[in-house]
């Protein structure tokens, strides 16, 4: 079936304003099995004043947070039952398997949902005591108010459960909001719009506009009705959203790339860190930011450790996510098959060994083998810079300063997993880590409820948890005289 693809402003479908399309293309195939509309300046202006307008007196600005919570609510209701839906739409855009998305994304979206329904009503202002107003008492309080229209620009990687974690926030805050979903990944963006206004949502309370960063992103960053841009997606194109959205004063929240330590002490156990490794580096074939791709071992355990993984990674079966026992898909794009390949070479040329996998050269598809290094040292290119692909690098240490000081040497500071059996060690070094998230344990635990989001290069603010809606707010401070 060709898919055609169209934004969603104001509650209705829409081509581009100049018709021009993109080709969306399977990367299990090859092949090109429909198109999205490739948005314009033009088709940006329309939805930010169809989001304008609900703000402006609209339906939607006279809702209080009660109501706003139940429409949640039943948006997440929708969502579960379009679970199955939902995680195709993504696993097939991305070559993914359908399973990882209902098992992780899908619960994930839906119980951020579920949650900012209940933060809807929470978002109080304060009573804050004051030396009166020259001589005379005053009573000052403050009320916390929508940001305005968001621009939410969102990867490929996890596009329902990255866009929900802006949208449910926003929503909960009272904005409204244009989503720019990947120019890969439009599907369930567009798809979570219709279910919104199944739920009730007012018809211009979430719009979505297909197409290009440099057109689409652009254009929202510099419009004059977006007030706040929250961003995730590459360091490149978050400095370039810094430069065109903070100049005008716009509020941008940006949630970066990353290249997590996983540190594995000599007392962790062998099972559970191997575990544990193995997912966080192929977990949706590395194109995972927190992906642990940076694999910190004890040198007494490594050569045992790095001969576990690579097995685990021999056994990895990759091909078609929609065959049977089929674990990992391809990556999702050309340009990334290319980039993993090309820092794969590096490594190689770098002097870094091949314990697993290699340069990948598939007849079709953009599969890419499972791929460890080791004799490798922290300054290599495999160990500073995102590859965003099933390529992990193995790095020796001889103490815990000395995992530590690896751990952060980096430009990155997303999420860091410590596996030990020493409880106090654990938060020692999780306390010295610089990473916005530590797990001890377990690799990269999610939950609606708490904050997420990195520091260094992995980005500015935080998504998730009542500090998330609350990042969707403005606090205005009132003051009445009150002259006895
Ligand atoms: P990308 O930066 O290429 O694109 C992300 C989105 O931004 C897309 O919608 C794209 O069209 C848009 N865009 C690109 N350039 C733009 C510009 N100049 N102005 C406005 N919009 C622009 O990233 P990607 O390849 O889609 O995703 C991979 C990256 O996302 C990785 O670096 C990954 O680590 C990061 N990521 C981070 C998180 C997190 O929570 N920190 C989660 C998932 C992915």
């Amino acid at each position: 079936m060709t898919e055609h693809l169209n934004h969603f402003i104001g509650g209705a479908s829409f081509e581009a304003s100049d018709g021009r399309r993109i080709n969306l293309v399977n990367p299990v195939t090859e092949q090109v099995y429909g198109s999205s509309a490739q948005g314009t300046t033009e088709d940006v202006d329309r939805a930010v004043a169809a989001a304008h307008r609900q703000l402006e007196g609209g339906a939607w600005s006279q809702l209080d947070g009660a109501q706003r919570g139940q429409l949640l609510s039943k948006l997440a209701d929708l969502v579960e039952r379009d679970t199955e839906l939902l995680a195709d739409m993504d696993a097939n855009a991305i070559g993914r398997s359908p399973i990882e998305p209902r098992r992780m994304d899908l619960p994930n979206a839906i119980a951020n949902l579920r949650a900012a329904a209940g933060w809807a009503n929470q978002l109080e202002g304060r009573t804050i005591p004051t030396g009166g107003y020259f001589g005379t008492k005053t009573l000052s309080y403050t009320v916390r108010e929508p940001v305005g229209v968001v621009g939410a620009i969102v990867p490929w990687n996890s596009p329902l459960m990255i866009t929900v974690w802006k949208l449910a926030a926003l929503l909960a805050a009272g904005c409204t909001v244009v989503i720019k979903p990947s120019e890969e990944t439009p599907q369930s963006a567009l798809h979570l719009a219709v279910l919104a206004q199944e739920a009730g949502f007012p018809d211009g309370v979430i719009n979505v506009v297909t197409g290009y960063g440099n057109e689409v992103g652009r254009a929202l960053c510099e419009h004059p009705h977006v007030a706040k841009i929250s961003f995730t997606g590459s360091p490149e194109a978050g400095r370039e959203i810094q430069r065109t959205a903070g100049v005008l004063f716009k509020r941008v929240a940006l949630e970066l790339g990353g290249k997590s330590p996983q540190i594995v002490f000599d007392d962790a156990s062998f099972d559970d860190a191997l575990r544990g490794c193995a997912l966080g580096l192929f977990a949706n074939q590395g194109q995972v930011c927190a992906a642990g791709s940076r694999i910190l071992v004890h040198r007494s355990i490594a050569d045992r450790f790095g001969a576990a993984l690579a097995d685990a990674a021999q056994a990895v079966n990759v091909g078609d996510p929609r065959q049977p026992g089929v674990q990992m898909g391809p990556v999702a794009k050309k340009a990334q098959f290319d980039r993993v390949n090309r820092y794969i070479q590096l490594g190689i040329d770098q002097g870094a060994s091949l314990l697993a996998g290699g340069v990948s050269t598939p007849e079709r598809g953009w599969f890419v083998r499972p791929t460890i290094f080791t004799n490798a040292n922290n300054a290599m290119a495999i160990a500073q810079d995102e590859i965003f692909g099933p390529v992990g690098t193995l790095i020796t240490f001889d103490s815990e300063e000395e995992a530590i000081a690896l751990a952060n040497d980096s430009s990155y500071g997303l999420a860091a997993t410590v596996w030990t059996t020493d409880l106090v060690r654990a938060h020692r070094v999780a306390a010295a880590v610089k990473a916005g998230a530590v797990g001890i344990n377990c690799w990269s635990p999610l939950d609606a409820n708490l904050p997420w989001g990195g520091v260094k290069t992995s980005g500015i603010g935080r998504e998730g948890g009542f500090a998330g809606a609350v990042a969707y707010t403005e606090e205005k401070v009132i003051t009445v005289l009150l002259p006895s």
